[in-house]
């Protein structure tokens, strides 16, 4: 080869390089936008023999798929799986993502009710005793971990996530009403709650024309998340509808009947034939999602990881708290920064957090700026609901700080917010105290000096607008007794609304 000719080769070869990385480095600052699938099958029946093989033909068709899904097993069910030796189907559920959906399920009383007469520490406890035992079976049955939990019917209560915390328990999946942010996935007492999704698209199992309703609907949601930049949809079916004609439970449980166990029926089963089309539409429609590049099917537990919470053990740094506070306004709610989100009880302890400081800086005699804040918790919401302020009260600015002390002293012990915050004699709503302390805090980070009062008036949660309130329309589970209602129970979750705020979606790993 020529030197000259040599040089110029390498030279073309050089550009060609820098347009390479070039490229992958613009890829890299935005990964192409994705359609993550949550598929899940609620796994419950533990009456019907048939619907273990419709678990197993599934899980087995997946995998042949290379399709992981999540399996949210009923603790009974998998006891019974067990009694029955059914190690076949244990075994290809394993090869699956295994969450937990209740101890027995429909028998009464199931976990809305049991919970609508507690507050929210007996209800946790109650969760917890009524519950965990079958969370430890599905655990040792199947020998994972079970990554989530979704209640049985409509039977939801926020107590629930209190024990899931205990548990350990990192997801909330299922499909309601009760809570909802938007119709897409947010946190819920610090769990990432995928509950009420807009693009919540299965096909019924009916054959041809119900398959191609679905898949309209799939490339509908599909190109919206898309140019979202990403998101989930969610797909759930039972094994047991593959089989059966009615529902196991509402044979048995319906309208609050709780029969003792001699008496439970089975419920009536498809014909082969019907079962072959209900297998053949699913089967059709997994094929067809599986078919787009931008769509990836995921597990719970991989959801928790790509809506990863931004906001824990992060440092916040002066001017990052001053954003945060003067941001605050006049209401508690979650604010949306660059890429994360923080609740308004996060907010609550950033903000009081620096309010405490300005004491300890008094004592050393410290003008200096404050040090960073960590948020290494995500704190719950008050166990009850506070006495209203009706008028305007004010403290002086060494009681303010002394209050800034306790009340993070309160959150440190108890991981919540307190029920009501005490200025000395003078107690007041914990919505109160944030916004006001939030304002003399913009002002401290802005340079500004301590004031001599500081007012506290009446404060809204706005954030409990995306806490339903109680009404039929949540409770119109068929296993339900006619007329049952939570109205107090609705308002605990209402004051969880401390606890809401958006999931941001990060770069999947890899791609
Ligand atoms: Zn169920």
């Amino acid at each position: 080869m020529l030197p000259q000719l040599y040089l110029r080769r390498r030279l073309t070869l050089g550009v060609a390089i820098v347009a390479i990385v070039l490229a992958n480095s613009a890829a890299f600052a935005k990964p192409p936008a994705k359609v993550y699938v949550v598929l899940w099958f609620d796994t419950e029946d533990y009456l019907l023999p048939a619907s273990d093989d419709a678990a197993l033909r599934l899980a087995e068709f997946l995998s042949r798929e290379g399709i992981r899904a999540t399996f949210k097993v009923v603790g009974e069910k998998a006891r019974t799986l067990k009694a029955r030796e059914r190690y076949d189907v244990i075994n290809a559920l394993k090869k699956h993502e295994i969450g937990y959906h209740s101890n027995f399920h429909s028998v009464q009383p199931s976990p809305a009710m049991y919970l609508s007469t507690l507050g929210w520490d007996d209800g946790v406890e109650e969760f917890d005793r009524r519950e965990g035992a079958g969370r430890a079976d599905v655990e040792r049955i199947f020998g994972q971990a079970p990554s989530c939990y979704g209640q049985p019917g409509s039977s939801w209560g926020p107590q629930t996530f209190g024990g899931m915390r205990r548990w350990k328990m990192p997801v909330y999946l299922d499909a309601g009403s009760h809570v909802s942010l938007d119709g897409k996935p947010h946190f819920f007492c610090g769990l990432l709650t995928l509950y009420k999704l807009t693009h919540t698209v299965r096909t019924d199992l009916t054959g041809e024309s119900a398959l191609r309703a679905a898949e309209d609907r799939f490339q509908g949601a599909r190109q919206t998340l898309l140019e979202e930049g990403g998101g989930v949809v969610s797909i759930y079916y039972h094994p047991c509808e593959f089989i059966h004609k009615k529902f196991w439970d509402g044979v048995n449980f319906n309208r609050g009947a709780n029969p003792p166990r001699e008496q439970w029926q089975a419920p009536p089963q498809k014909t082969e034939q019907e079962s072959a089309v209900a297998y053949q539409t699913f089967e059709s429609y997994i094929r067809f999602i599986r078919g787009f590049d931008d769509v990836r099917f995921i597990t719970a537990r991989e959801a928790a990881e790509l809506y990863r919470d931004r906001a824990r053990d992060r440092q916040f740094e002066p001017q990052e708290l001053r954003a945060i506070a003067a941001a605050a306004g006049n209401e508690a709610t979650f604010q949306r920064r660059d890429d994360y989100c923080l609740s308004a009880a996060e907010v609550l302890w950033l903000v009081n957090q620096f309010i405490a400081q300005q004491g300890g800086k008094k004592a050393q005699g410290d003008k200096k700026t404050s040090a960073p804040i960590a948020l290494d918790q995500s704190p719950l919401g008050p166990a009850e609901a506070a006495v209203a302020l009706e008028n305007e009260v004010s403290a002086d600015w060494s009681q303010v700080v002394r209050t800034a002390a306790d009340v993070s002293d309160l959150m440190t012990k108890q991981g919540r917010v307190p029920t009501t915050v005490w200025l000395g004699s003078i107690g007041v709503p914990p919505e109160s105290y944030l916004v006001s302390i939030a304002g003399v805090a913009a002002k401290l980070l802005a340079g500004e000096s301590a004031p001599e009062q500081v007012v506290f008036r009446p404060a809204k949660l706005t954030a409990a607008q995306y806490v339903s309130d109680d009404g039929p329309h949540l409770w119109g589970w068929v296993i339900f007794p006619p007329g049952f209602r939570a109205p107090r129970m609705m308002e605990l979750a209402k004051r969880q609304a401390w606890t809401i705020k958006p999931a941001v979606l990060g770069a999947s790993e890899g791609e």
